[in-house]
């Protein structure tokens, strides 16, 4: 490993890497780390490198084991300018996440974990998830062969339950509160010596960096000016903001796009503290969405995420059911298939074009985080339609 530390994203303490450390010892906030100064892309042959190898030097693995690789990464950038005509905006991107091993952005923060945990010997991992970052741990784990918790909330459905369990890792349904269950999942692993890979633990911010470096070299270091993150634990976000900085901080790009917090107004834990001006996320009562993968009342990286769109100039907006649903189905018919939740980036520029927030002439990217085949259930939600005959009638009724 290379001599870099972690520090607090609150007080600056400092904690070494050759270690396990998730949250701070003082404040309880999440730890990332420090930020690189100093760095290139490898522009070797794409199709035999890693992510990880592609960006070697913004991670801090001296040698790189690429046998923990599914092929993650390097997803397509897609314009769509049919969508940028309708919602009245010059130029709208979406960086298709749907494309990974697992179908999720879930995969890039997975590979730069389980790097981490197995240089440093663990021989068991785990998450505590209710869907998307479940299956890639317990793909991942699977390829690895190492040992795989992973513990999920009692009342999960099995359209949701089944995809993890193919990949037979120890999956443990839990009775009990889904924030409480962060925090346990890591003193059972500091007991038992299994390595955690949740939503917002420091290597798996570092893998979503990867993100942000693929979108500069797919838009020739050209800088939109927004890019819109559909917004839960607070990780995702962070690690795309971050990548940012360092291509700014290593000279690759002159400026930072603004950052953009999405997400459903059913829970909007950060949203709402934003709004308020408050510096501290606090509990979202009686959460209601559709866009499940973005439903975490107790977001864990929440006042880092205020702290981020307060320097970054960013902001937080939240959009209702009915605007998701309608944003999943305009995304569909320019051929990007994607959940809810990952249609919520869509939902979110609609309405601050409509605001005037967002300007005619600007551009933005939204992440679309995963494929809509995780969650069928949402079929219902659409006027999907389709026609029927007897083989001999079918070229008359095509005429
Ligand atoms: C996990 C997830 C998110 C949110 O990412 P966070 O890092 O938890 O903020 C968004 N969309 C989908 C589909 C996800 O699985
Ligand atoms: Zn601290």
């Amino acid at each position: 490993m290379k001599e870099v530390n972690l520090i607090c994203t609150k007080c600056n303490k400092k904690f070494p890497i050759d270690k396990v450390h998730f949250r701070c010892d003082i404040c309880n906030e999440p730890l990332e780390l420090e930020e690189i100064k100093e760095g290139r892309i490898r522009k070797d042959n794409v199709f035999n490198q890693t992510i990880i190898e592609r960006y070697a030097d913004f991670f801090p693995f001296l040698d790189i084991d690429k046998d923990l690789s599914l092929g993650e990464g390097f997803t397509g950038l897609v314009e769509s300018n049919k969508i940028a005509r309708e919602i009245g905006i010059e130029n709208l991107y979406f960086k298709n996440e749907t494309q990974n091993p697992t179908w999720s952005f879930k995969d890039r923060g997975t590979i730069a974990g389980i790097q981490h945990a197995v240089k440093l010997g663990y021989k068991t991992i785990g998450t505590v998830s209710t869907g998307n970052m479940a299956s890639s741990v317990a793909a991942y784990g699977a390829k690895a062969n190492l040992k795989t918790y992973i513990f999920v909330y009692k009342d999960i459905a099995d359209e949701k339950l089944n995809p993890i369990a193919i990949y037979n890792p120890r999956l443990i349904k839990v009775d009990g509160d889904y924030g409480k269950l962060y925090l346990e999942s890591f003193k059972i692993g500091e007991e038992n010596n299994i390595y955690f890979i949740n939503s917002d633990v420091p290597f798996r911010i570092e893998g979503y960096k990867t993100i942000a470096f693929e979108i500069c070299e797919q838009l020739d270091f050209d800088i939109p000016d927004y890019i819109v993150v559909p917004t839960s634990a607070g990780g995702d976000i962070r690690g795309i903001e971050k990548g940012f900085r360092e291509f700014k901080n290593c000279g690759l790009i002159d400026k930072t796009p603004k950052i953009i917090c999405a997400q459903a107004s059913g829970c909007s834990p950060i949203y709402t503290a934003y709004k308020e001006k408050s510096d501290t996320v606090i509990k979202y009562e009686n959460p209601s969405t559709i866009a499940h993968a973005i439903g975490n009342p107790t977001p864990p990286s929440g006042n880092q995420v205020l702290r981020m769109i307060n320097w970054n100039r960013g902001t937080c907006v939240a959009v209702s059911d009915e605007e998701i649903i309608e944003a999943q189905g305009m995304l569909a018919r320019t051929g990007i298939f994607g959940q809810p939740a990952s249609a919520v980036p869509l939902a979110a520029v609609k309405k601050l074009r409509e605001e005037d927030y967002i300007k005619k002439e600007e551009r933005a990217v939204c992440i679309v985080t995963s494929t809509g085949l995780k969650y069928t259930a949402a079929f219902k939600k659409h006027n999907l339609r389709f026609e029927e005959c007897n083989i001999k009638d079918l070229s008359k009724i095509v005429k």
